[in-house]
């Protein structure tokens, strides 16, 4: 499988199923985010215990970059101290700028670096980042 196929695959996947769309009960902080220029919304919702995210999930529509992105960061995030979470955002800001990833920030993004080639699609950025963004901005709170 190349790169191409194994990307079309993951991006189908999470923007089909995500067992991670839903709302969270219990949820201790919740931001909602949205890209005008692709129509796409969502809202976050995270349960934090103590400097833990337990467990998080969102909500929302739009188009599959944006809900796959989405899924991938929630499926990351899940069991992360906040500055871990910080430093996966920061992380996967900086490849989608086309910045050099070490070796351990690629493994550490997962699936999620599978969204690499985005930054070769400049109107897709803003729906790749979405969430990324929304999630930074609520933990900042
Ligand atoms: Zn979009």
């Amino acid at each position: 499988m190349d790169l191409r196929s194994i990307y079309t695959e993951l991006l189908m996947e999470h923007s089909r199923n995500s067992a991670n769309k839903k709302e969270l009960p219990g949820a201790t902080d919740s931001k909602p985010g949205s890209n005008p220029s692709c129509g796409d919304e969502i809202t976050l919702y995270i349960k934090r215990n103590g400097d833990v995210i337990e467990d998080a999930s969102f909500t929302g529509a739009g188009c599959a970059i944006s809900q796959a992105s989405t899924s991938m960061m929630i499926d990351l995030m899940k069991g992360k101290t906040v500055q871990e979470a910080k430093d996966l955002i920061h992380s996967f800001l900086r490849m989608i700028q086309r910045e050099d990833l070490t070796e351990e920030e690629i493994d550490a993004l997962g699936d999620a670096y599978a969204l690499e080639n985005i930054s070769n699609m400049p109107q897709r950025v803003k729906c790749a980042v979405l969430a990324w963004r929304t999630l930074d901005d609520l933990l900042k709170e």
